[in-house]
């Protein structure tokens, strides 16, 4: 799974630099050349992560990671500001305005890659490459592959088949085991978008997802939670 990142950068040359080389990294780039740009995109669809100039016209960056960190929807949206300062000062004032990291220009693609890397791998941990093993459900992101333990004879493996939407989905709920997601939570980081799909649409998915996991007896791992959503545990209800 690709993370999308945003782009917030109003000088034109380093927003196509910084695109390309991030395109190049594999990630799904959107741009904006200003806060209330940016503000427009997010409210469309939820970036993985934000790459926040400082300097911008109108509404500054800091600000802006302010008002991202005030929004529960954004609350938890990594940001890391992109500045021409080298000021010890102003990276305080970076980091306290709710940005996880802090790049300095000139910077070099290859550290603009490496700090989002490693942004990403706390905050997203299924746009990593990481193996998933939760409950005898294992997870390869390389291959594509969602394989159990056979429950006839506790021993081979057996793939389990599932279209693209609910591999993403099964990815999601293990990668962020034990965690109860809503279904507006569920469309923003599964789907991409809470305007336009339905919450039913999640439901439905759900369904499949349990059904496939079913096969081999494991379609007890995603759990309802009552008036919350959805979760993927591997503690039988009757423990919580
Ligand atoms: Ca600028």
């Amino acid at each position: 799974m690709s993370a999308t990142v945003l782009v917030v950068e109003d000088e034109l040359a380093i927003q196509e630099l910084v695109a390309y080389s991030l395109r190049n990294a594999g990630y799904i780039v959107v741009c904006a050349s200003s806060a209330e740009q940016a503000a427009k995109h997010i409210n469309e669809v939820l970036p993985d992560l934000v790459l926040l100039d400082w300097m911008l016209p109108g509404r500054s960056g800091v600000e802006f990671a302010r008002s991202l960190r005030r929004d529960l929807r954004t609350k938890s949206v990594p940001v890391i500001m992109l500045t021409a300062r080298v000021d010890e000062s102003d990276k305080v004032a970076g980091l306290e305005s709710g940005a996880d990291d802090y790049i300095t220009k000139p910077f070099s693609p290859r550290e603009l890659i490496a700090r989002i890397k490693a942004v990403l791998r706390r905050s997203l941990p299924e746009a990593t490459d990481d193996i998933l093993d939760v409950g005898g459900v294992k997870l390869n992101p390389i291959m594509h592959r969602v394989t159990v333990t056979d429950p006839d004879d506790g021993i081979h493996e057996k793939e389990l088949l599932l279209s693209p939407t609910e591999y993403r989905l099964l990815h999601f709920l293990m990668a962020h085991a034990e965690r109860v997601h809503t279904r507006a939570q569920l469309l923003d980081r599964v789907w991409g978008d809470h305007v336009f799909v339905e919450d039913r649409t999640v439901d439905v998915h759900i369904r499949r997802l349990r059904k496939a996991l079913e096969v081999a007896g494991k379609a007890d791992l995603v759990q309802t939670v009552r008036g919350a959503g959805y979760r993927f545990s591997i503690r039988n209800e009757s423990e919580i």
